[in-house]
């Protein structure tokens, strides 16, 4: 498409877990150390991602593998888990599927991320604009947001572009409450 522009989502950080902590006594956030819990007997493997309280450093053990035959894991995925691999473990810090089988709390707010960005500007020549969205992982981040940081322009503005159809695209009916998602196409007319 004409006049596309790539604007490629990338955390800086991990989102936390909201767990009640058994030293502070109430609500926690607990975040990722990027370590993994092996337990290994001869049949079975277990894996875990180590989480800890912010605030006293009281983990919290999230399952990624319960009961694997030892016979049947991914040798390349072991080692990962052996050392510890970053990649590996933001990734699972990420993922929406185990968070939801270990029935995790999570939370985006202290959320901070950077924008690459095709660069273009507002009073640019051209009147029909696309932006296409690309977020390597899942972000409970409002669209709404992400535009008007990196338009420039207020969120009230945005929303009133919304509202008169200025900023479109599929699954956006209402500006102020869609949420960004992985190929989001939007369409900006000046
Ligand atoms: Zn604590």
């Amino acid at each position: 498409m004409q006049n596309t522009y790539i604007w490629r989502l990338i955390p800086s950080n991990q989102p936390v877990v909201i767990r009640s902590c058994p030293k502070c006594g109430n609500h926690s956030e607990y975040e990722s150390t990027g370590n993994f819990r092996i337990n290994a007997n001869q049949n079975n493997i277990d894996v875990w991602l180590i989480y800890q309280c912010c605030k006293c450093k009281s983990t919290w053990n999230m399952e990624i593998l319960s009961r694997i035959k030892s016979k049947s894991i991914n040798k390349e995925l072991y080692n990962k888990f052996l050392k510890n691999d970053q990649e590996l473990a933001r990734f699972y810090a990420f993922d929406l599927v185990t968070h939801s089988r270990n029935k995790s709390n999570l939370s985006y707010e202290n959320i901070t991320f950077e924008i690459l960005a095709d660069r273009f500007t507002l009073s640019h020549q051209q009147e029909n604009i696309w932006i296409e969205l690309i977020c390597d992982y899942p972000l409970d981040i409002r669209l709404d947001k992400i535009l008007s940081k990196q338009l420039g322009i207020s969120r009230e503005l945005i929303k009133k572009m919304g509202n008169n159809g200025q900023i479109n695209g599929i699954g956006i009916r209402d500006i102020t409450k869609v949420k960004v998602n992985n190929g989001m196409l939007i369409n900006i007319l000046l």
